[in-house]
């Protein structure tokens, strides 16, 4: 039997981001491992190295933020108008999207005070700003958000404690062309975000009604939903709608074939994907 990897040297080669492949060989003996560990470690730091200097010289800013960009661009093309909410929202917001102490996401909540969160999602905040277009706008009113979430999570490689995410909505369309709207708004994010080859899983819940989640193999990139839904008559909202989450991090992470969120979220550790412990 080969030998592979020892720990610290599997743990090493994750955080340079090897390829699947490399972490994947085996060796006929602990020498020559050890030897592919080193000439593996000092292509990969090369690697690093020039990425961060590409940065330095002519990228000038992450990824993610190129990203964001390029998706706010794109769909400010579509005829949507980009918002910016607040990240504190209150309590109240939480349970008009019935968020109860019983819900799944309460306990995900990091709590400010008794009243006050910061938000977990960015659709209580879009709903109160609908309530308000509607009164001022025609239909229908198409809005996005781009920005931070924050969830409690047992971090494993697809979960951020704070994540980018984007949320895009339209208000106002018509019942028959709902799920096609859904349909056109993943593949222009898909496009933007250089993605191609994901599947829509739909699904119809008595509770939720018809949810439509954007995968790519196993890993969720975004989730739909449309309405009328039971939650808008809290809000006062009674018109159709559909809106879509996506979570920047993930789209990236799939883009670059990376191994897991935490290199390409707001980091200390990482900077554009990099781990910054090489020299
Ligand atoms: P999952 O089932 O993967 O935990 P979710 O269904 O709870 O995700 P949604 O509430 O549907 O997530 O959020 C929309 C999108 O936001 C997800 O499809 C995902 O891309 C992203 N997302 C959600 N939670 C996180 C997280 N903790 N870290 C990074 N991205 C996230
Ligand atoms: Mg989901």
């Amino acid at each position: 039997m080969g030998s592979t990897w020892t720990m610290i040297q599997m743990q090493r080669l994750k955080e340079l981001n090897a390829a699947t492949e490399q972490l994947n060989l085996s060796f006929p003996d602990t020498a020559s491992r050890d030897r592919a560990f080193q000439i593996t470690e000092h292509h990969l730091v090369e690697e690093a190295k020039s990425k961060l200097g590409k940065l330095r010289e002519e990228k000038r800013r992450p990824s993610i933020l190129e990203l964001e960009e390029r998706l706010a661009e794109v769909l400010r093309e579509q005829g949507f108008v980009q918002v910016c909410t607040p990240t504190i929202i209150s309590k109240t917001a939480l349970q008009k999207m019935t968020i109860g102490e019983d819900h799944p996401l309460f306990s995900q909540v990091f709590w400010l005070d008794e009243k006050r969160c910061l938000r977990p999602m960015l659709a209580p905040n879009l709903y109160s700003l609908w309530r308000e277009l509607i009164r001022i706008w025609s239909k229908p009113i198409r809005i996005f958000e781009i920005g931070t979430c924050y969830r409690k999570e047992s971090q494993g490689a697809q979960h951020l404690n704070e994540f980018t995410m984007l949320n895009l909505t339209e208000l106002g369309t018509p019942l028959e062309e709902r799920q096609q709207r859904l349909e056109e708004m993943a593949e222009w994010v898909m496009n933007a975000s250089g993605i191609d080859d994901y599947n829509l899983l739909t699904e119809s819940s008595v509770v939720y009604g018809d949810t439509v989640d954007v995968m790519k193999g196993e890993v969720e990139l975004g989730s739909g939903a449309m309405g009328p839904h039971f939650l808008d008559e809290q809000w006062g909202i009674f018109d159709p709608w559909v809106g879509i989450g996506f979570g920047l991090e993930r789209l990236l992470m799939i883009r670059e074939g990376t191994q897991n969120v935490q290199s390409l979220a707001r980091s200390l550790t990482y900077l554009d994907g990099v781990r910054l412990n090489i020299k």
